[in-house]
This record gives structure tokens, C-alpha cells and sequence, in this order.
């Protein structure tokens, strides 16, 4: 009998065939893990599900079945919560391993090797998270606006050991602005990982095909998965990119995303209404994308039903089961 690949679900392992429609780029939940441990008084946990379920269940009633979030550390990952959200939606969720971090690591990382941070990525992938049995489905690492530093370095270089281990796939976080995606994958590729395993996230951010197709020659995935955060790129702009990259053929290693948290602590709550005033953040969700990008994208005719089982299944299934 062949074994058939499966993917690690906070609900437990399932078979590849039944992740179904996945959104690749979402956060039940998003908060300083420090802060939220020192002062837990600031953080209503039973707000913060209620509004993880709302926007979970939204996603679902658009037929989304499985959710991945790449909220790792730093970003307050945390499976049960994930598995409560889970079970209460019915929705799958993928959580990962990694740190994101833009540049700075604590002293326990700053003085241990990448083989030693590598361990505990493998740890979480082969045995659990948190204590318990949920394990990682992929590696996250970031680049942002400091660009590949020391540090950050070192996280990629790690997270690269751990998928060479372990074979799990690897999110990058990157910066479109700051040309991160290249060096991030020169060193996936250094530490010998397959880049049919990376998927270089926010590289939608940038409108620059060459930039893009230079990223898809690689062999990467690459994430359009920012839809409703027009700070970086406006939505009218993403699906420009978007609908020329369908035309050229690049559906096989598309995602198509948001990147929204439905709690997030980045920001006190006069800020963030001040971004959607301002439309720096305009219908950030989670089901955006099946509210106006893909039906904009229809009508324009350079979205299809083979492009959406394209991306929204046989894309995640691939990236995750390999
Ligand atoms: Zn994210």
C-alpha cells in the first residue's frame, strides 16, 4: 500500500485530498506574545475568539474548508486557541514554526547556533507545539524594510535546516520594496532546500513583473496575499498584477490571500480607524477576495473556475503535502 501524503492540521493529520478550498494566508489571531504575558488584563480572550469564529465562519460560508496561519513567534502563536477556532468553525487550520522578527532575536537565539534553533523547529514539526500534539505544517521566516540582516540571516538558514530535515515547506515573509525575495532565496537554495517547497509571501506587494517573474523563475510560489491592505499596493493595482500573471501562466504557483488578523494589538483602536479613514486599509477581511477581487477579476475574464482550483486547492495541497 502507498502511503498518501498528508498535511498537519491543528485537528490532527489529514489526508492531502481533503484540505479542500484553503485560504494561504490568514491569522485567527495576531498580538505581542510578551506583552500579552505581562499584561493579560489588556487582552479579552473571549473577544478575541468570538472575532476569530466570526471571520473564520464568514470565510467558510464563501466555501473556504481550510485555513493556514503563519503566525509563528513574536506573532503570539498559540495551537489551542488555533484548535478552539477550529472546532467551534469546522474549518481545517495548518498552524506553523518559525520566528518573525524583522531583525531582532533574544539573547536565547542571539548565542545558539542554526542547528540549535533548527532543533526547535523540528521538534514542534515531529512532535508538537506547545505541549501538545499539534504539529507544525511549515516554517515561516521574514524579511522586512532592515532587509536580510545577521540575524535574519540565521532564521532563514535554520528554518532552511529544518525543512531539509523534516521536508515541511517554507513560508518567507519579504519585502518587495526592499528586494528581499532574491537573497532569500539564494540562501534556501545554499542550504540545499527544493524551492518547490518556498513560498516568498507579499510579493503581490509590488507591481514589478520583473521583480515577480524573476521570484517565479526560481521555481517558488509567491503569495498575492495582501488583498485590502492598500498601503502597500491598492487593490485596483493587485489585480492588475494578478490578471496579467494568469495571462502569462503563472497559475501553478500563484496564492491569493489577504494576510488579515482578526484581532491584531499592533495598533491602539483610534489608529487603526484612522487607516481605514485614511484608506491605507480598505475591506481588509477574509473573504474579501471572494467578494470583489475574484468576481472583478471574472468579470474582466482573466479568472476562471480551472484558475480558482488552480490556487485555491490543488496550489495548497501541493505546497503543504509536496
Ligand atoms: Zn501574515
Amino acid at each position: 500500500m502507498i502511503a498518501m501524503p498528508t498535511i498537519q492540521t491543528v485537528q490532527g493529520p489529514v489526508e492531502a485530498e481533503e484540505l479542500g478550498t484553503t485560504l494561504i494566508h490568514e491569522h485567527v489571531r495576531f498580538r505581542d506574545e510578551a506583552v500579552a504575558e505581562q499584561w493579560p488584563a489588556r487582552y479579552d480572550r473571549e473577544a478575541e475568539l468570538a472575532a476569530a469564529l466570526d471571520h473564520v465562519n464568514a470565510a467558510a460560508a464563501h466555501g473556504v474548508e481550510a485555513i493556514v496561519d503563519p503566525t509563528a513567534m513574536f506573532g503570539g502563536r498559540d495551537v489551542e486557541f488555533m484548535r478552539r477556532v477550529a472546532q467551534e468553525s469546522g474549518v481545517k487550520i495548518v498552524a506553523c514554526t518559525g520566528i518573525y522578527t524583522y531583525d531582532y532575536l533574544p539573547p536565547y537565539f542571539a548565542n545558539r547556533s542554526e542547528d540549535q534553533m533548527a532543533e526547535h523547529f523540528v521538534e514542534d514539526i515531529e512532535k508538537g507545539v506547545q505541549g501538545t500534539d499539534i504539529r507544525a505544517g511549515f516554517l515561516k521566516c521574514a524579511a522586512d524594510e532592515p532587509g536580510v540582516t545577521p540575524s535574519i540571516e540565521k532564521v532563514h538558514r535554520a528554518v532552511a535546516r529544518a525543512s531539509v530535515q523534516t521536508g515541511a515547506p517554507i513560508m518567507a515573509h519579504s519585502r518587495p520594496a526592499s528586494n528581499t525575495g532574491p537573497r532569500q532565496l539564494e540562501i534556501f537554495a545554499e542550504e540545499g532546500v527544493d524551492t518547490e517547497k518556498v513560498q516568498i509571501a507579499h510579493t503581490g506587494d509590488t507591481g514589478d513583473l520583473g521583480y515577480i517573474e524573476g521570484i517565479l523563475d526560481s521555481g517558488a510560489y509567491i503569495g498575492l496575499d495582501r488583498y485590502g491592505l492598500d498601503m502597500f499596493l491598492s487593490l485596483e493595482k493587485r489585480n492588475t498584477t494578478t490578471a496579467e500573471l494568469l495571462r502569462r501562466g503563472h497559475a501553478e504557483k500563484i496564492f491569493i490571500s489577504q494576510d488579515f488578523c482578526a484581532t491584531i494589538d499592533w495598533f491602539p483602536p483610534e489608529a487603526v480607524e484612522g487607516l481605514v479613514q485614511g484608506g491605507l486599509v480598505r475591506d481588509w477581511s477574509m473573504t474579501l477576495v471572494f467578494e470583489q477581487v475574484l468576481p472583478t477579476l471574472r468579470e474582466e475574464g482573466a479568472f476562471t473556475d480551472e484558475h480558482f482550483e488552480q490556487i485555491f486547492r490543488r496550489n495548497p495541497r501541493r505546497w503543504l503535502a509536496g
